[in-house]
Formats: structure tokens, C-alpha cells, sequence
């Protein structure tokens, strides 16, 4: 954890654009809670193969109007380059400077096509078209990527993004700590020094929480899914235990000295606001 060590912690809060008026208005009152924990930044997803793209610019930059940074997230699969091109200097124009770069997943039966293949050739692009103006955040898996041929393998694709000019990174959520360290470890070996901020999912149910694992190769440990099975339909004994579970998670990852935290925080503040304070953050 040597190379983390040295860099003071950030802490981000991600979100989702709102589809409706009352999820804009949920948002903002979310916002407006999650914002006097002082984070770096809120950083706001982009919904496979660019089906968000304008509520993803909105909500950015509304938040950057309130006076926050904001860093949307750009997936470059099934885009062309003009239109990569148009969203960064729209983003560049409203003042944004974060920038989470990302390959992205198609929608089930979208046909390939596009002029990127791989996060890393996003992150060339934007630095070859817009040199500095942008902090590029990338993504890691400290549990592997789910389609990698081998874990050898998504180690080496993962260094191409930050030898392509990334500046720091987010992992996908885990709940095993191990993994974590012995990632960073790994990535030590290749001589990757960059910020590498884990990913933390708070737990609120667990019917979605499997769902999502499943599809994005974040294991819930036996221990973890047993318990919160044995739980059924007692919303409130899986809330209480996830955060058991989580907040000792963040006090592992703190502790060794992981350079921050990245909370998804699925549009509401309750989990991660809880889960800070128990922290003494
Ligand atoms: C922090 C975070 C935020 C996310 N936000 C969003 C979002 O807003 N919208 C969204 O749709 N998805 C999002 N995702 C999900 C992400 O898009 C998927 O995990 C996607 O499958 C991979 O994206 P990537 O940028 O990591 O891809 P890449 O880094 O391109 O990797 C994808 C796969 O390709 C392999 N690979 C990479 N480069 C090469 C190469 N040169 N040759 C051969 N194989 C290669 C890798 O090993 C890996 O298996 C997010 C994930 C994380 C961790």
C-alpha cells in the first residue's frame, strides 16, 4: 500500500441521472446533504451506449452551477469520435475539468461498431484532442473484469489506461479487502503509482445488490450473502447489517491507507451519510 499511502484522501459520491422530475427533485435534496460532508467531487454515470447523454450533461451541469465539481462519465463504446469530440467540448465549455473515462457495455442487442474498442483509446483521445483540460479518472477491478481472458491480463489492459494518460482511479465495489490490497500490490509490480480509490457500494437490498454483482463481477462473499439472504423481507436487519459490514470495510481500506473513498450511492444520501459518520470522517 506504499504507493497510496502518499496521497491525502478524496471522497466522491457518485450518482445517476434523474429520468423524471421527481427523481431531479430527489437529487437535489440528496445533493444538498451529501455536499456539507465536503467531497472532492459528485461524479454522474452514463447509461450504456449513450442512452443518458443529455440528462448526463444536465445534471452536471446543474451541480457545477451550485458550485460543486462534477465529473461525468464518458463510455466511448458504439461512439464515434466526432461525437466524443462534441460532449468533451461541451463539458470543457461549462466549465467541467473531471472527466471518468470509460469503455462502457452495449445494451444487449446493439450491434458493435463505433470507433473505440477499449477504455484506453478514450483516454488517448482526450488527451490527444484536449490535452491537460481534463483530470481523466479510469476504472479498475480489483476482482477482475468479468469478460478479462485472465487476471494477468486485465492487469496489463489496465496499465495501457493509465500509461494512456490517466490520472487517477475508481475501482468497481468489493467487499473483500484482500482483494484490494493485493491489487494495489500487483499494480505496484507494474510500477502503476496513480491514485487507485476503491469503490464502495453501500447495502440497501439484497434482491438488487445480487443483481448487479452478478452482472458486474463483484463477488458478495458467502459469509455476506447468507446472512443477508437469512434476512428476507427484514429491509431493516439488511440495512443494519450491510452497514456492519461496509463501514468496517471503509475502516480497513482507510486504515491501510487507501487513498480515499468513491461511495455509489444510487441517488440517496441516508447509507453513505451513516456509514461517514460512523467512520469519524
Ligand atoms: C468506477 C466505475 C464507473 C462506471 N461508470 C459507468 C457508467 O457511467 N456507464 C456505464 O455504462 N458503465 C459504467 N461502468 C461499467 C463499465 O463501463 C464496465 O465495467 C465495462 O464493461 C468496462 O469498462 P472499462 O472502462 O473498465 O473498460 P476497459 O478498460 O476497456 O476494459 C474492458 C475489458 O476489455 C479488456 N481490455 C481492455 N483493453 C484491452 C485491449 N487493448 N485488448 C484486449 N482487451 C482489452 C479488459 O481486460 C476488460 O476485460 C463503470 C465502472 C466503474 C468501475
Amino acid at each position: 500500500m506504499e504507493s497510496q499511502k502518499k496521497f491525502a484522501p478524496t471522497f466522491s459520491f457518485e450518482f445517476f441521472p434523474p429520468q423524471t422530475q421527481e427523481g431531479t427533485e430527489k437529487l437535489r435534496a440528496t445533493r444538498r446533504q451529501l455536499a456539507q460532508l465536503n467531497p472532492k467531487f459528485f461524479s454522474v454515470t452514463f447509461g450504456a451506449g449513450g442512452s443518458t447523454r443529455d440528462r448526463t450533461l444536465e445534471t452536471v451541469l446543474e451541480i457545477q452551477a451550485e458550485g460543486y465539481a462534477a465529473a461525468p462519465h464518458l463510455s466511448c463504446i458504439g461512439s464515434t469520435s466526432e461525437n466524443i469530440r462534441t460532449m468533451l467540448q461541451k463539458y470543457r465549455d461549462g466549465g467541467i475539468r473531471h472527466i471518468v473515462a470509460l469503455r462502457g457495455d452495449l445494451p444487449s442487442g446493439m450491434a458493435q461498431g463505433g470507433e473505440f474498442r477499449y477504455a484506453d483509446e478514450l483516454v488517448k483521445f482526450i488527451r490527444k484532442e484536449f490535452d491537460d483540460a481534463f483530470h481523466i479518472e479510469v476504472a479498475s477491478y480489483p476482482e477482475y473484469h468479468p469478460q478479462a481472458n485472465s487476471a494477468q491480463d486485465d492487469l496489463r489492459n489496465f496499465k495501457r489506461k493509465v500509461e494512456a494518460g490517466a490520472d487517477s482511479v475508481i475501482t468497481q465495489y468489493f467487499y473483500n479487502a484482500d482483494a484490494y490490497f493485493r491489487f494495489i500490490e500487483e499494480c505496484e509490480a507494474m510500477g502503476i503509482g496513480i491514485p487507485i480509490v476503491p469503490g464502495i457500494m453501500p447495502i440497501n437490498k439484497f434482491s438488487q445488490l445480487a443483481r448487479f454483482s452478478d452482472a458486474c463481477g463483484a463477488e458478495i462473499p458467502r459469509w455476506i450473502r447468507k446472512k443477508l439472504e437469512g434476512y428476507g423481507d427484514d429491509s431493516a436487519s439488511v440495512r443494519a447489517f450491510g452497514l456492519d459490514v461496509v463501514t468496517d470495510l471503509c475502516d480497513r481500506l482507510l486504515q491501510a491507507g487507501a487513498p480515499g473513498l468513491h461511495f455509489y450511492t444510487l441517488n440517496s444520501a441516508g447509507l453513505t451519510t451513516t456509514i461517514w459518520q460512523r467512520l469519524g470522517l
